[in-house]
């Protein structure tokens, strides 16, 4: 079942890739909410890229999964500071970092074992009052940090737009970040990552230049409540 959600989720991403006559962007499997199980059978039919939102979360599914080789797991919910060690040591990714404060923390806790941490800097595309993110005109302090920690490596931008109503409107969310993305890359030519784009809008994500889709309901089905 879930494979064939997983054959169906590829499919439309490679058709929307297409159609915009654009790479084939990652598919990062949002797995929030859902049991190991379900993560287990995603896994064993070819899926390794995992997106978890709560590190608490992540931690106990990270162990239940400890067998499965291969898996890369990404933090996308918001960070605590307060948790920014734990995440350091737990994921490959945190595709978060919002605040110049996470940086260090992140740095200094990433076990020296492992290989650099994968950050994106999250951007608070439509500047909602209510959300995480860095403003646009932070995005070069934040990413200036980051390139400093030889224990970081920074990858490029993640975004979640303002859940609008008209499609137009998400879409031209999308291509700021495309703009924001082109602009850092100016700066730092190694940048591979743009993620954004979710079930209900990752077809305009692609068309705009997404790397990397961030889907859960589509592939998982409806989530559990918390
Ligand atoms: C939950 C979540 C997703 C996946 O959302 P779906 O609509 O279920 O695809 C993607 N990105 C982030 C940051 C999320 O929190």
């Amino acid at each position: 079942m879930l494979a064939d959600a997983l054959r169906d989720t590829l499919q439309r991403l490679e058709n929307a890739a297409n159609d915009a006559g654009r790479p084939c962007p990652g598919l990062l499997a949002v797995s929030k909410l859902q049991p190991a199980e379900a993560v287990a059978q995603l896994a064993a039919a070819g899926q390794r890229a995992f997106g978890e939102n709560y590190v608490q979360e992540a931690q106990a599914k990270h162990a239940a999964l400890a067998g499965v080789p291969g898996l890369e797991w990404h933090l996308i919910g918001h960070l605590q500071s307060n948790k920014a060690d734990i995440a350091a040591r737990l994921f490959d990714w945190v595709q978060t970092v919002d605040r110049i404060k996470l940086v260090a923390t992140l740095a200094r806790h990433r076990p020296a074992q492992l290989p650099a941490l994968n950050v994106l800097i999250q951007v608070n595309i439509d500047d909602e009052a209510s959300k995480h993110g860095c403003r646009p005109e932070q995005i070069d302090t934040l990413a200036d940090a980051i390139t400093a920690e030889p224990r970081l490596r920074l990858r490029g931008l993640m975004a979640i737009p303002a859940p609008a109503p008209d499609p137009m409107q998400r879409r031209q969310a999308f291509q700021r970040m495309k703009q924001l993305f082109d602009a850092l890359t100016r700066r730092y030519p190694g940048l591979d990552t743009l993620s954004m784009g979710m079930s209900d809008d990752f077809p305009l994500a692609v068309a705009e230049g997404a790397t990397l889709v961030r889907i859960g309901t589509a592939l998982f089905g409806a989530r559990p409540r918390r």
